[in-house]
Parts: structure tokens; C-alpha cells; sequence
């Protein structure tokens, strides 16, 4: 049994064409036994729960995407009653991203700023997104105190150095699809050397479906191919892998296993 440590069930066009029990029942048939459904804005936050419902096997986050953020904003005592609820797990996605928005910078990092507080404050682990800004998505964790929360680095594309230094943060590095593609050297080797026992695997989905589903729209069922790939990376049995990215995830998170 496997679990999808990240994915956004209410953007999936299955979804919105054939319901959310499609994706579900897709999920389960591929033994995904437990999915983390993750909030990107606090204005779509109800809607994303109206969607997906209440299983017991999916569980949610708040946050506001880096990339969201310049133009929904939010308020930051909103965000954390939000996250303060008990059917939220986590805190974000949150974090910074230069290589698609070089122009808010300032109010990526001061919204990021906001999430580590609440997440202390909360003490829920946060889920940071991270794109070409190592060093000051780093920093800011650091100045934040974010080994108290602690959290992951979901989607993980950045360097060995980088992933050390989150680990040394406490934080898990969550391994998506990309790492099955032919360009993918670099986050195989980083695969390689951090421990499984700080692994988690994820979807992203819609987003970056695996091989042999490229092109496809991605979905949970589909993190499977991850972990196969992980597996053959350590020499280990993709029941291992699926084990521990498991136990991982439910310590994490602190979700009881149904
Ligand atoms: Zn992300
Ligand atoms: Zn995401």
C-alpha cells in the first residue's frame, strides 16, 4: 500500500468530468491508501473541500502558493485559523519560486515568512515548494526556526547540498515523477544519497505524470511509477520503499493509519 504525499485532486479534469469517486476508486484499485490534498489559496480553500469531501483516507493542507500569492494575497489570521483546524494536517504549499516569478520576490518571501510562523504556531509541519532560490528558501527556514515544525521539500529538483541542509533542518525530501524522466540525473543521484527513512513520494498530480503516463493528466494512482523508481535507485523491493514513504508520511503528518 502506497501514499501520495502530494496532490491537488480538486484541479484533476477527471475530476471535474467524472467526479471525484473516479479518481478515488482509481487510487484504491492501485492500492493508494492514503492521499495528502494540498491547498494552494485561501479563496478556493472551501471550494477545494467541497470537491474532494470527507474520506479517510485523504487528508488536507492550507497555504498559499508562492506563485499564487501576488495576485490572490490573504490574510494572515485567516490563514492561521485555517490552519488550525483538525481536518488540516499541514501548512502550504508555501515557499519561494524564481524561475517563473522573478518580479514578487519581496511578497513570496514575506508570505513565506508568515507560513513558518503559523506552522510553529500551529506546530504542523509545512510543505515547501522550491524553485531556484536554494539558498534563501534555506535561509528564511533557518531564521524562521523551522526545525521545530519541520516539514518537506515537496517536488524535490534542487541539489544534494540543498537536500543535506534541509535534512539537517529535519525535513523529509518528497521524490515526484520527474525523477522517472530521461533528464532527471541530477535528482537520481540526490535519491541515491539521502536516507529512505527521510523519503516521501508524491503525484503533484495533475501535474508531471510519470513514465510510461507522460503527457497523460497525472493522478494518484500513478505513484506507483515513483516508487518503482525509487526502489530501483536504493536496490531495494518497491514494498520497502512503499513501507517506509509510508511510515514517513504518517509521522510527519501525524495522521493515525485507518
Ligand atoms: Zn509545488
Ligand atoms: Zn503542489
Amino acid at each position: 500500500m502506497f501514499v501520495d504525499s502530494h496532490c491537488h485532486l480538486d484541479k484533476l479534469k477527471s475530476t471535474e468530468e467524472h467526479g471525484i469517486a473516479k479518481v478515488l476508486a482509481d487510487a484504491r484499485a492501485a492500492q493508494i491508501e492514503h492521499m495528502l490534498c494540498i491547498g494552494v489559496a485561501l479563496d478556493d480553500f472551501a471550494q477545494m473541500q467541497k470537491i474532494v469531501g470527507k474520506h479517510g483516507d485523504v487528508s488536507f493542507s492550507c497555504g498559499v502558493h508562492p506563485l499564487y500569492v501576488a495576485k490572490h494575497g490573504f490574510s494572515e489570521s485567516e490563514l492561521a485559523s485555517l490552519c488550525a483546524r483538525s481536518d488540516v494536517v499541514a501548512v502550504g504549499e508555501t515557499g519561494l519560486d524564481y524561475f517563473y516569478d522573478k518580479e514578487h520576490i519581496a511578497t513570496q518571501r514575506e508570505s513565506f515568512a508568515r507560513h513558518i510562523e503559523i506552522a510553529n504556531e500551529v506546530n504542523k509541519p509545512l510543505i515547501i515548494h522550491t524553485r531556484d532560490a536554494r539558498a534563501d528558501t534555506i535561509d528564511m527556514l533557518r531564521e524562521g526556526h523551522a526545525e521545530k515544525c519541520r516539514g518537506v521539500m515537496h517536488c524535490f529538483t534542487e541539489s544534494l547540498d540543498m537536500a543535506e541542509k534541509a535534512l539537517d533542518l529535519g525535513f523529509y525530501i518528497s521524490i515526484s515523477g520527474i525523477v522517472t524522466f530521461a533528464s532527471a540525473e541530477e535528482l537520481r543521484d540526490v535519491v541515491k544519497h539521502v536516507p529512505l527513512e527521510r523519503l516521501l513520494i508524491e503525484t503533484d498530480s495533475p501535474w508531471l505524470a510519470p513514465v510510461p503516463h507522460r503527457g497523460k493528466e497525472n493522478q494518484p494512482a500513478f505513484v506507483t511509477h515513483v516508487a518503482e523508481c525509487v526502489a530501483k535507485l536504493k536496490g531495494v523491493s518497491i514494498e520497502e520503499v512503499a513501507e517506509v514513504t509510508r511510515d514517513n508520511f504518517y509521522s510527519l503528518f501525524n495522521i493515525k493509519r485507518n
